[in-house]
């Protein structure tokens, strides 16, 4: 199949409409600005940068509209956008520009001095990384550019996008391809289950060197005609604010949700208007969807992976509360593996590690055949995390396969600690890693995340998961501490954990 320039396409059908706003700079974009602004920049990245089909092009800027006009601009030149996460040490910026063998760079004024220290350090394919400033007379340069349309070379679903490097919380950063044929099977996946339209309004507030700040669900709304508001980041009292205006559909990570319930603003603020709303990224601890259920926001939890572009599971609006803590059913364009260790399916009701297959998959890490070789079993996509299927099918991620510990034989699942820990009145967040114990071969320790002004004792904390839990589940030592290590998702790192606690 060949994909169509969806900018050239949409301006064509409905040039007015507003597709992309700015609420930091109160600017709006519609399709036919998107597409003339698209179309020269990549005159610019063409003419002036030399990027040529095939090259990489990075950016290094927190979220903008330009980063979408950008991302355009590269499907009409035939090159590759690798949006660079900003919080990375430059150390971890140079490996990726090194790993990608980028060609140019562009940056916001914030980024300016680090994108400059970066050209310095590395070489960059063709005789140095050529940096490109979205801030500093951007606007004139792209204005003087060549405004006649570059020819678009017809390209199948298979071509290379963007890459999008994993945050690292399994080791050194991968580059997972992302086709536009992931993007559109996404579209499929979750624009049809959350049934978003060209009236719907989108606030985006995922970073864009994340799946989420691409997928969940900006793109949809390009490919359906509707909205996405992009501000520079997360902001809790903007978010609030943002979403009593016009906004219809929202996607946040569970951080994000706790972060905007615990907000004065949010008892007052009237969110009647948002139709949809979704978590995922990581567990969305159950007392947390209760509670934003109780303020009449119905949360559908959904499951994937940056390797899966990410949409594989999504709740059903029907069951968003009765089967809270579940990630639903297989979207229609993915197809889901319980498998053991000996690569068997599993028994019905049986926990095993979570495989995937289906078009909106990644081919695989750019330039690393061992990792994609090492990742993939006969075209399934091994997860790495554990999952199980309750008796009316449907799914709960039960933990990372590489998260569990075994304590005296028998195997504990961190998550299903932290979920009885979450209970706990003033717990704002929970880990739990196992450590090695001379007697039962590994021990958990609890690292509990307590809400400002809140004091827990550790025995009182072990004695309510005593009340929940079997006991070599209960975390032998107990830590509270004030803040969690977490990556730029929200995710808590806990291979840092680990490595402080364990050295490993
Ligand atoms: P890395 O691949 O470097 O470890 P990462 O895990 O942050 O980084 P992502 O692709 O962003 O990479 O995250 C995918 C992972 O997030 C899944 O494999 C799963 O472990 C977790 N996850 C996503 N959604 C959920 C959910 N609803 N419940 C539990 N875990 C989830």
């Amino acid at each position: 199949m060949q994909l169509p320039d969806l900018t050239a396409k949409r301006a064509s059908l409905h040039p007015d409409r507003v597709a992309l706003v700015d609420p930091d700079r109160d600017r709006s974009v519609t399709y036919g600005e998107l597409e003339s602004r698209a179309g020269r920049l990549a005159r610019l990245l063409q003419d002036e940068w030399s990027v040529r089909a095939g090259d990489r092009v990075a950016t290094l800027a927190h979220n903008r509209v330009e980063a979408v006009e950008l991302l355009f601009a590269c499907a009409k030149l035939g090159a590759v956008l690798v949006p660079l996460n900003w919080r990375l040490a430059p150390a971890e910026l140079e490996f990726i520009l090194v790993d990608a063998d980028v060609v140019a760079l562009a940056h916001d004024a914030a980024h300016a001095e680090v994108a400059h220290a970066l050209t310095r350090n590395v070489p960059g394919a063709r005789g140095g990384i050529r940096l490109l400033d979205l801030d500093d007379g951007f606007e004139a340069r792209l204005a003087d550019a060549d405004p006649a349309p570059l020819v678009h070379e017809p390209r199948g679903e298979d071509a290379l996008w963007y890459l999008l490097y994993t945050s690292g919380t399994t080791g050194k950063p991968k580059g997972v391809e992302q086709t536009a044929g992931m993007a559109l099977v996404n579209h499929l996946n979750i624009g049809m289950a959350a049934g978003i339209t060209s009236d719907d309004v989108f606030l985006s507030v995922l970073p864009q060197f994340h799946t989420g700040g691409w997928n969940l669900y900006v793109l949809p709304m390009l490919f359906v005609g509707g909205t996405a508001v992009i501000p520079s980041g997360f902001d809790p009292a903007q978010t609030l604010r943002l979403l009593q205006d016009r906004v219809t559909v929202f996607f946040g990570v569970p951080t994000i949700y706790q972060m905007l319930v615990e907000h004065p603003d949010f008892a007052g603020a009237d969110l009647s208007g948002v139709r949809s709303w979704s978590a995922g990224g990581a567990a969305m601890p159950v007392p947390l969807l209760e509670r934003l259920d109780a303020a009449g926001v119905q949360v559908r939890q959904g499951m994937g992976m940056t390797e899966t572009g990410p949409t594989v599971f999504l709740l059903d609006e029907e069951h968003a509360i009765s089967k809270a803590g579940s990630v639903g059913k297989p979207q229609p364009f993915v197809d889901v593996r319980l498998v053991d260790t000996e690569g068997r399916d599993v028994a019905p009701g049986e926990s095993g590690e979570l495989w995937f297959r289906g078009p909106g998959i990644t081919p695989g890490y750019w330039r690393n055949d061992a990792a994609t070789e090492a990742a993939f079993v006969g075209g399934w996509l091994r997860s790495g995390d554990v999952g199980r299927q309750d008796e009316d099918g449907f799914y709960y991620v039960v933990d990372r396969v590489k998260d569990m510990y075994i304590s005296g034989g028998e195997n504990v699942y961190p998550a299903e600690v932290e979920a009885v820990l979450l209970r706990l009145p003033g717990v704002r967040s929970a880990a739990v890693i196992g450590v090695p114990d001379e007697r039962w071969g590994e021990v958990g320790r609890a690292l509990v995340e307590v809400e400002p002004g809140v004091r827990l004792d550790g025995e009182d904390v072990r004695r309510h998961c005593r009340a929940h839990l079997a006991g070599y589940k209960v975390p032998a030592a107990v830590e509270v501490v004030h803040e969690l290590p977490r990556g730029a998702t929200g995710k808590v790192l806990k291979h840092v954990l680990r490595a402080e606690r364990v050295g490993s």
